[in-house]
């Protein structure tokens, strides 16, 4: 696996969806490019900062509170 090659994959093996086979492949690249590894370390950094601050992701019950208090304006408004 080349750079480029890995990089084309980084989203999907951040989001779990690779291959098992092109898994090995990613995580032998990793070991013996220490550029790539510095730019997975760099993007796991980075999404761990976005999941604490919870920027895209609101937990479910809140959401839900969100949604029906967004509604029952919209109701009232009419
Ligand atoms: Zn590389």
């Amino acid at each position: 696996m080349t750079c480029t090659e890995f990089l084309s994959k980084m989203t999907d093996y951040f989001d779990g969806t690779v291959e098992q086979t092109l898994l090995v492949e990613i995580k032998e690249h990793l070991c013996e490019c220490h550029h790539c590894e510095v730019v997975v370390n760099t993007t796991q950094h980075t999404i761990r900062i976005y999941r604490d601050h919870q920027v895209y992701e609101l937990p479910e019950d809140l959401r839900e509170r969100t949604i029906s208090s967004i509604l029952a304006r919209c109701k009232k408004s009419q």
